[in-house]
């Protein structure tokens, strides 16, 4: 945060203040809606929620040394007094982020972006000092609080942005503009609530429509409707994706015996060797959204290609691999599920669990369904159980109802499977299984749509270990 005085504040928000002494008073930071957040100093903006109204902590913030609240009634302490609080926060970060002169980046897609938007700012804040959304915090609430955590240093402020909805991204980015914006890919997420997958593209588009002409927008050269997205905008276009017609592209896509892709990276500025530490070939897309981003802020294909190489996975539950003291690898990949992370999984188990198998060990897949495929459902479940069989998966364990039951028909269809795989109703009782089964060499992944909730079976195979 910058330091800004009350009385600013109310100004840019146009606000009334209440029970301030002293407009002139500094908030040096952070803005936060979480009073357990507050330090001296802070700016605490009071949501009025269906179970919890913050408005009610509005005495206590101010104890803990909270310079003010910003609200939507006066509420007897110092308090900066709005109609709705949410665009009043959200006109208090287009003023901060336009006065500090921050390089926005902006992203969205169907899936990656949480995966997109760590890569970036790994690869970002070699070169400068850069603030990204932590998490997934990417709706109109948490985009603005994010921007507010920028700072003078800060050159670029990375940020994730979810789309429910028409018109809901081209409210975002009103919030905060972006320069470059990205757009990963149109997948069927949410796709009940959209209607459809031309939808969804209409509604992610709205990033690059955002765009202003001297401006960037990066967009996935290998999904045709994002690729479509170039119509829409004054800003200039970078293709990435394994297309030739890629500005920035991948070539010699390779997954390692480890489940770790590697690949040759090539960015109108060179090109530069990167292995990546995450696993799955998903992550390739991912790595050249992010180079491509890079590339446009000045980077060179070999910072580029390090800095992708030696990027982390910030966020849990994705595709987590941790080995047992007793020799059992667990991949927790339980964050979430659609049919390309599927696939990109079970290889990635398979390159990880071939050398254990030549010993005797066996890779597990424990799944469960995968979400909102409508009526794509039942054809993709079964060709994920179909796909276990091909890449000489030792064992299917399929997790909950009907769809577990179509991974294990396709499994069973594909390759004849009888006891090779197993259909459980429940998260437990996939534990109770693994726990009497998993010796010495076993590789498990875990991995399903969020709704699932997959994640105790990992935490539940980790904490026995
Ligand atoms: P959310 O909408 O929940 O915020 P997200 O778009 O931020 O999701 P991530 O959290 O990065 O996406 O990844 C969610 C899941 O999507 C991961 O568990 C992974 O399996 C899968 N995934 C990540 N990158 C890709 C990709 N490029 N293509 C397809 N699936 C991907
Ligand atoms: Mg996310």
């Amino acid at each position: 945060m910058i330091a800004l005085s009350l009385a600013e504040i109310a100004e840019v928000v146009g606000g009334q203040t209440y029970d301030i002494p002293d407009p002139s008073v500094p908030v040096t930071g952070p803005v936060v809606r979480d009073s357990r957040e507050v330090v001296p100093g802070s700016l605490f903006v009071a949501f009025a929620g269906e179970r919890v109204d913050g408005h009610d902590f509005a005495a206590a913030v101010i104890e803990a040394g909270a310079a003010a609240v910003l609200a939507s009634r006066p509420v007897g302490v110092p308090a900066i007094v709005v109609e709705d609080v949410q665009s009043a926060l959200g006109a208090l970060a287009r003023h901060v982020v336009r006065r500090l002169g921050t390089t926005l980046v902006a992203l969205t897609g169907s899936a990656g972006k949480t995966s997109t938007k760590d890569l970036i700012a790994q690869v970002l804040r070699r070169k400068a000092p850069t603030v990204f959304t932590p998490g997934s915090l990417n709706n109109e609430i948490g985009l603005p609080l994010t921007a507010l955590t920028a700072t003078e240093e800060t050159r670029f402020l990375v940020l994730e942005m979810g789309a429910r909805g028409i018109g809901h991204i081209r409210y975002l980015t009103g919030l905060t503009p972006p320069r470059i914006g990205l757009v990963l890919n149109v997948g069927t997420a949410h796709i009940g609530e959209f209607g459809g997958r031309e939808q969804i593209a209409q509604a992610k588009g709205e990033l690059v429509e955002a765009l202003p002409e001297d401006g960037t927008a990066v967009l996935n050269a290998d999904d045709p409707l994002v690729r479509a997205m170039a119509s829409r905008t004054k800003a200039k276009v970078l293709l990435f994706g394994e297309s030739d017609e890629a500005d920035v592209r991948a070539e010699n896509v390779r997954l390692m015996d480890s489940g770790q892709p590697s690949f040759r990276l090539h960015t109108p500025s060179g090109a530069s060797d990167v292995t990546m530490r995450l696993y799955g070939e998903h992550h390739v897309s991912n790595a050249l959204a992010a180079a491509a981003v890079a590339h446009e802020l000045g980077m060179s294909a070999d910072e580029i290609a390090l800095a992708l190489s030696e990027a982390g996975s910030l966020s849990r539950w994705r595709m987590e691999v941790t080995e047992r003291p007793d020799g059992v690898t667990v991949v927790n990949d339980a964050y979430n599920a659609n049919p390309e992370s599927m696939r990109a999984a079970l290889r990635a188990l398979a390159s990880m669990g071939k050398a254990s198998q030549a010993k005797g060990g066996r890779t597990w897949a424990v799944l469960g369904k995968m979400a909102e495929l409508g009526d794509e459902a039942l054809a993709e479940h079964d060709a994920v159980g179909r796909l276990a069989v091909r890449l000489n998966v030792s064992k299917l364990v399929a997790v909950g109802g009907r769809e577990a039951a179509w991974l294990q028909l396709g499994a069973y269809n594909e390759g004849s499977w009888g006891e090779e795989s197993v259909h459980v109703s429940d998260a437990q009782a996939a534990v109770d299984l693994l726990r009497s089964e998993l010796r010495q060499g076993d590789v498990v992944l875990v991995k399903a749509s969020r709704s699932v909730g997959l994640e105790s079976v990992a935490q539940a195979l980790l904490a026995t270990g």
